[in-house]
């Protein structure tokens, strides 16, 4: 009957104990270092790929090193996955819960006759490169000719380091077009689920990021010669912007809109020297364009005008955006149904503030989020924590949205 496509019948125990053996490739205290492309990272995949091959999935690792599992049978079916590198200093769970979570579905599902379930495990989301190297490549928004370009601190190209293959298999692409849609498991890495003490986060979009380099002009002078009215102090009319700027976003912008100054450079930085110049970046993410581009106005405007007042010169110089991408209607409102049937009233709708693979992927299909709550909001952390019973209402809620999805 209906209601019995509805289930995927997963394991809690299997899925905790499969997380607690790839914590021991890297572990360190509570935490993990397990960087893209390090011994450590390509034992855990040789590790992961074996586990999925003995849940009935075909392995292919893509020549990024990017571990699909593909299960038995034909025609496209749902990817469920994120990464399993780490940050210098990564929490247990950054990543590597959604792909354990995936394998978990994946497995459950191949036993019990259910909906055909791929997994992945996405290479270099941590950025030894750059950030989410391996889904970028794979979803073709960086091409593999200027990706084997990049280099990592140590100084080696990523041509060299992704030849460090281990027991991997030879590499095998695979082609999106084996999958109808992408869901990410993750934790939030943020304190709202936490804070509210509710189980689950709805991922509705994962927010755009715009950023711009502000520099504020003034003269440089003698700190006790200088009279304050003859001043142009460019820090000063940093300072000013800052507060002129939280001032006008007040009316504009929505309860999770976030921005930051930071990246700030006091020219000559002396303590004797009224400061000529200031450079500093700003930084504003939202799930809605329309409203960055207000935001992008607001800025313009206001450095001007501060620069006007202030007798300064104000001069922005370079300018970076990443879109907002939107999670897949169907899969939020199915999602929406798991979460209220196992956690009745104790789960939301929210944004993603962090950028994820799944961002990456939605260029090619359907795709879609859920979150479970950081314990204190920390991650990118040895001290990042999720308490065992949330990770397993995750698991229950996240298999019941597949399954539902899965069913159409
Ligand atoms: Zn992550």
């Amino acid at each position: 009957l209906k209601n019995d496509h509805r289930a995927i019948p997963v394991q809690a125990d299997r899925m905790l104990a499969d997380l607690q053996t790839i914590r021991q490739f890297g572990a360190c205290g509570n935490g993990v270092v397990r960087r893209a492309y390090s011994d450590l990272d390509i034992a855990s995949r040789v590790w992961l790929a074996r586990r999925m091959e003995e849940a009935g999935l075909e392995v292919s690792v893509d020549a990024m090193g990017n571990v699909f599992g593909i299960p038995p049978g034909d025609g496209p079916c749902l990817l469920l996955g994120s990464h399993t590198d780490t940050q210098p200093e990564g929490g247990w769970l950054d990543g590597v819960y959604g792909v354990i979570v995936a394998l978990e579905v994946a497995r459950a599902s191949i036993e019990a006759g259910g909906p055909r379930i791929a997994c992945v495990s996405f290479q270099d989301e941590e950025g030894s490169f750059t950030p989410s190297t391996g889904s970028r490549v794979w979803t073709g928004s960086l091409t593999q000719e200027v990706a084997d370009t990049l280099v990592d601190d140590a100084g080696t190209p990523l041509a060299v380091a992704r030849q460090k293959r281990g027991a991997l298999p030879v590499a095998r692409e695979v082609s999106p077009s084996l999958f109808s849609g992408f869901v990410e498991m993750h934790i939030e890495q943020g304190p709202v689920l936490d804070r509210t003490g509710e189980k689950i986060g709805v991922v509705d979009s994962i927010v755009g990021i715009r950023g711009q380099r502000v520099t504020f002009t003034g003269e440089q002078n003698h700190a006790g010669t200088t009279p304050m009215q003859m001043r142009r102090d460019a820090f000063q009319g940093m300072v000013r912007f800052v507060t002129v700027l939280n001032d006008r976003f007040k009316d504009v912008v929505g309860p999770t809109t976030v921005w930051t100054i930071g990246q700030a450079n006091v020219h000559p930085n002396a303590t004797s020297i009224v400061p000529g110049k200031v450079d500093f970046w700003v930084q504003w993410r939202d799930g809605d364009d329309a409203l960055l581009d207000r935001m992008h106005e607001i800025i313009d405007a206001s450095a001007a005008d501060i620069a006007a007042e202030m007798q300064l010169t104000c001069e922005i110089s370079s300018y970076s955006k990443i879109a907002p991408t939107l999670c897949f209607p169907a899969y939020i409102a199915a999602m929406s149904e798991a979460a209220e049937a196992r956690a009745p009233g104790r789960w939301r709708v929210m944004p993603s503030g962090a950028l994820h693979d799944a961002a990456n992927v939605s260029v090619h299909m359907p795709m879609g989020m859920m979150f479970v709550p950081s314990i204190n909001g920390i991650s990118h952390n040895f001290d990042e924590d999720t308490a065992i019973p949330d990770l397993e209402i995750g698991l229950e809620v996240f298999a019941e949205a597949i399954a539902r999805i899965a069913a159409g």
